[in-house]
């Protein structure tokens, strides 16, 4: 096995064992392509992150999943259980939060597109209303602060902070630069604080950035925080709580595996710049926020799937499988590496594209991969499936959208 970081996956005597059972036999189990998921490794991650945070000083924290990664009701229930909180991006995702009994005083809403009735919903779930809508213009803010006003409510809302910073992944999953449609500029943010008209039923309780996605290195991200420290400074003004996001990454690669930023040194990198822009400057230490998505659930979900069959055309070798990009569609997207394991290892390796039945040429999850030669009703495995994985999936083709086993 290639994975560097936990992962519920091992070779037993050449069958592939997931959480301790043979997939041989769970496979037989479920309509193939179906996605399997570890609680074992959810919890693990989990507490790994919370444990990581505190070794760092970082006590006072509270995390919002970002529940787009993945929305399956018992990953949200067994979240919830943990602890968490959640990151939602619409009234879908908000009813979904609520419905796994995530409370609303532990829910951040973000998003440049949150609708009227959005946003009448996320303040009517509660007396409160939610713990935070990270907004992210002030058009937003005005809008939030109307309807706050029809409802004779007070929203609570923090500035989603654009801090201009190029983080280094791909570009469909940075959000943190000034050509982004993400977030609020600093100067903007000053302007809206000076003008009355958006206050009358908005309350600020605190500051937030989101730079990007399966981010392996932490330059952006301190210098992200630094922006944000900055700005919270010059606000002057006590805060409730300062949101550092979410976006790290996990190991996809040789080459991630290589250069990822762990957990532990995530929270040291984090801790370091909030120590040297913001608690050398300040005796406020508001809670710290964070919305993690992938660095949860991509490591405990693989997506299983079963050989149709073999094709070899003009010295080309296809191995054509029941999954499509419709189901998984990061390669498709971002040209996303993932792993692929047969579920039984044979010594005797050939080179061959791993292909979906969809109608794309982009449907192809693996060129020129080393698998041994597999025949029709073989099981292979793609593997780190469980972030942005049932939750983009599609009906494209006319084909439904796959079963969830939580193991
Ligand atoms: C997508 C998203 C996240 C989660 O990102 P990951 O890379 O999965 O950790 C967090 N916050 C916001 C605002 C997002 O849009």
């Amino acid at each position: 096995m290639k994975n560097k970081m936990k992962s519920p996956l091992e070779y037993k005597k050449n069958t592939l064992h997931f959480d301790g059972q043979s997939l041989n036999l769970i496979a037989q189990k479920w309509q193939t392509p179906f996605y399997l998921y570890s609680k074992k490794t959810i919890e693990f991650y989990y507490n790994d992150f919370t444990l990581k945070a505190q070794e760092q000083g970082l006590d006072d924290i509270l995390i919002c999943y970002a529940i787009k990664a993945n929305n399956n009701k018992d990953v949200l229930k067994l979240l919830r259980k943990l602890g968490s909180g959640a990151d939602v991006v619409s009234g879908g995702e908000l009813k979904l939060a609520l419905k796994a009994g995530i409370h609303p005083s532990k829910i951040v809403f973000s998003g440049v597109g949150k609708t009227d009735e959005e946003i009448e919903m996320a303040l009517k779930c509660h007396k409160n209303g939610i713990f935070s809508f990270n907004v992210e213009s002030l058009e937003e803010l005005a809008d939030i602060n109307r309807i706050a006003k029809k409802l004779n409510k007070v929203a609570r809302v923090a500035f989603r902070l654009n801090p201009q910073v190029h983080a280094k992944t791909h570009r469909y999953i940075a959000t943190g630069n000034k050509t982004h449609k993400f977030g609020i500029l600093a100067e903007d943010i000053l302007a809206g604080l000076k003008s009355k008209k958006y206050w009358s039923h908005s309350k600020l309780v605190g500051l937030s950035i989101h730079i990007g996605s399966q981010l392996t290195e932490m330059k952006a991200t301190k210098e992200a925080i630094k922006e944000l420290s900055d700005l919270a400074l010059k606000i002057n003004r006590p805060l409730e709580f300062l949101d550092l996001g979410g976006g790290l990454g996990i190991d996809y690669t040789e080459e991630e595996r290589k250069e990822l930023t762990s957990t532990a040194e995530y929270m040291k990198a984090i801790h370091e710049a909030l120590d040297a822009f913001y608690y050398k400057k300040t005796d406020e230490r508001p809670k710290i926020v964070f919305e993690p998505g992938r660095i949860l659930v991509g490591k405990m979900g693989i997506l299983i799937s079963k050989v149709i069959r073999t094709k070899v055309s003009g010295g080309n070798h296809f191995t054509i499988i029941d999954a499509g990009m419709n189901d998984l569609i990061r390669p498709a997207l971002y040209e996303a590496h993932h792993d692929i394991y047969p579920v039984m290892r044979k010594t005797k390796e050939i080179s061959t594209d791993i292909v979906g039945p969809i109608c794309e040429s982009a449907d192809c999850f693996g060129s020129a991969m080393k698998l041994p030669p597999m025949k029709n009703g073989d099981f292979v495995v793609i593997d780190n499936a469980g972030a942005y994985g049932h939750t983009m999936s599609s009906t494209y083709n006319e084909r439904q959208r796959v079963k969830e086993v939580l193991l």
